[in-house]
């Protein structure tokens, strides 16, 4: 690799040529402050807190466009450099909504770090005229306040250019420069998908999801409510961070516990949920294949990448499995299967569910989804959420005991929590499918093919005499990217997974938020996703069709899998829907 020498700050070392000055600046341990700077996604050198004093440059550079050069010589910290950042924060926060105590991001918030770290505060800001906003609570999902807003356009970035989506940009000039939607829509008027991977990337309270834990709380202090909670796989990989540990910290024991001291009368696993997707999906794909159906058959388990499919290709839904998410089959089991067998009405029954995902918040009030006659799921809280109802009681998370979920709809095989990354229920689906299609069992589990966090993942199987190709996308870019070629005819699959946010749920918009510091540096996904293979590599049962609360449930109450009856519960129909975007 071509190097070339810089002094930074004095010290002298060689970097790779190419290389940004922020890029150099790390490799020699040093980290320059930044605010708008995404890697990869929004590489635009507008918020200027980055900047840095290059020797004979006649101002101040953003050091994270800025190349460097052999001989180059850079000052990150000079008194120049510190009293252009400070300047640069007292403009923004005199033009920012300074409430903090109140603030979803009070604690956490990249714009507050920085007024820490340069000594900037109410007495040194400029006085002047401030922009006033509604806030909008126009989606199901978010809340927007762009009192809040610094206008690093981190957002509107991932919307356009990772979820390919595009509708949050900056509207007007100058001063009234804002984040917002075409044409004054608000944002549940547009095409909005409900990813949330907009929030996950605002480094401020100006984005964040629409909170249900006073109206949790309301329903675990009901005496005439049976309040039964189920936590995706993805949380337990993620939860951990919000109380200091590192990522990636398998959390699965502290968090049932702590789900018990809330007060829940049950506490389930969605994991559950994921091995009868399993059983379903698997065996709408085997009648697919063997009776000439609707091919490729696409997984259904994302509701980002589903309402994406609504918008976006409309002439595929047939493509889409029938079966609802997991989420969705879990409520609807507990409101008719385990209310039979536990003697309760369903409609005593408070459903919560707790997701990595904000998408599940829309999908909650989808039509068609209400097998008992009343909501599958009644609220749906983010990882965040679930972290706050936590510390708003007092609970000591690091100290609590590991607890084992309850049974029955506690119980799941390895097959249902990898579901959590991008992958997963491909590598799960498969686990069963081949099985059921050769009657012989697998001699090895580990699809590690489809494992990974790259975009496009595709492999071919031979089973049972039979070609199968498969594909999985994570992230709606990619998604699109690979539809195309499908569309296009240059690709043949028969199955594809796709999950709407990039890495899959692990990396989902409710999960705990990381700084840019961390999202630039580390592949948060993966070590999230390495907590649910490390999982699933320690579990006794590892495929779906062995899990034998799945089996009992079909013995007793759906019969088998693709039964009337489980068509009637668990699965869905979808509906075509406009592009509102900008
Ligand atoms: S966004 Fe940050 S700086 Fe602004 S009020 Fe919230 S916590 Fe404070
Ligand atoms: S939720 Fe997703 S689709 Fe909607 S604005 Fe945010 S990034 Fe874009
Ligand atoms: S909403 Fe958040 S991410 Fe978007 S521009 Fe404003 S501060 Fe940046």
């Amino acid at each position: 690799m071509e190097t070339v020498n810089v002094k930074i700050n004095g010290i002298s070392i060689d970097v790779p040529k190419g290389s940004t000055i922020l890029e150099a600046a790390r490799l020699a341990h040093i980290e320059i402050p930044t605010l708008c700077f995404l890697k990869e996604i929004n590489e635009i050198g507008a918020c200027r807190i980055c900047v840095v004093e290059v020797k004979g440059a006649r101002s101040l550079v953003a050091s994270c466009v800025y190349p460097v050069s052999d001989g180059m010589e850079v000052y990150t910290n000079s008194p120049k450099v510190l009293a252009s950042r400070k300047q640069t924060l007292q403009l923004i926060l005199s033009d920012h909504d300074r409430k903090c105590l109140s603030c979803v991001r009070n604690g956490d918030c990249e714009l507050q770090k920085l007024c820490k770290d340069l000594n900037v505060d109410d007495e040194t800001l400029y006085e002047g005229e401030q922009n006033q906003y509604e806030l909008d609570y126009s989606s199901a999902h978010m809340v927007r306040d762009n009192n809040k807003c610094i206008l690093c356009r981190r957002c509107s970035a991932v919307c356009e250019h990772v979820q390919d989506v595009g509708v949050i940009g900056a509207n007007e000039r100058g001063f009234k420069t804002n984040i917002s939607c075409a044409f004054e829509m608000g944002l549940g008027e547009t095409s909005c998908v409900s990813c949330g991977q907009c929030i996950a990337v605002c480094p401020t309270g100006a984005l964040f999801e629409k909170d249900f834990t006073d109206e949790v709380f309301e329903a675990l202090s009901d005496p005439d409510k049976y309040v039964i909670v189920q936590t995706a796989p993805a949380v337990r990989a993620a939860l951990g961070e919000a109380f200091g540990l590192p990522i990636g910290t398998n959390v699965q024991g502290k968090m049932v516990a702590a789900l018990r001291r809330l007060g829940f009368d049950k506490v389930f696993d969605t994991d559950f949920a994921a091995d009868l997707t399993i059983m379903e999906e698997a065996t709408e794909f085997l009648d697919r294949v063997q009776n000439g159906g609707t091919l490729p058959l696409i997984t259904s388990c994302s509701p980002g990448w589903i309402k994406y499919c609504e918008h976006y290709y409309p002439d595929m839904l047939d493509n889409l499995s029938s079966c609802k998410s997991p989420q969705q089959m879990f409520g609807a089991i507990t409101k008719t299967y385990y209310a039979q067998k536990m003697g309760l009405n369903p409609e005593n029954i408070f459903m919560v569910s707790v997701m990595p995902c904000t998408a599940k918040k829309f999908e909650i009030g989808r039509d068609d989804q209400n097998a008992a006659g009343v909501p599958d799921v009644d609220i749906s809280i983010t990882t965040r959420e679930l972290a706050r109802m936590i510390d708003r009681v007092g609970l000591n998370f690091l100290a609590l005991p590991d607890e084992d979920f309850d049974d029955p709809l506690g119980r799941s095989t390895g097959a249902g929590v990898i579901f959590g990354a991008t992958g997963g229920v491909m590598e799960a689906a498969l686990r069963t499918a081949v099985e059921v299609l050769t009657n012989e069992e697998l001699p090895k589990l580990d699809f590690k093919e489809v494992r990974g966090t790259e975009g496009i993942k595709t492999a071919s199987y031979n089973v049972a005499g039979m070609d199968i190709n498969v594909a999985v996308a994570s992230g709606l870019k990619n998604a699109r990217t690979l539809l195309d070629e499908v569309k296009s005819g240059k690709a043949n699959y028969h199955f594809i997974e796709i999950m709407g946010c990039p890495g899959g749920c692990v990396n989902g918009g409710g999960q705990p938020q990381q700084p840019a510091s961390v999202i630039n540096t580390v592949d948060v996904r993966a070590v999230r996703a390495k907590a649910l293979y490390d999982i699933d590599a320690s579990m006794p049962i590892r495929k779906s069709h062995e899990n034998p609360a799945v089996k009992q449930l079909y013995d007793d109450f759906l019969e088998k899998p693709g039964s009337h009856k489980a068509h009637e519960l668990l699965h869905t129909t979808y509906v075509k829907r406009s592009i509102n975007s900008l």
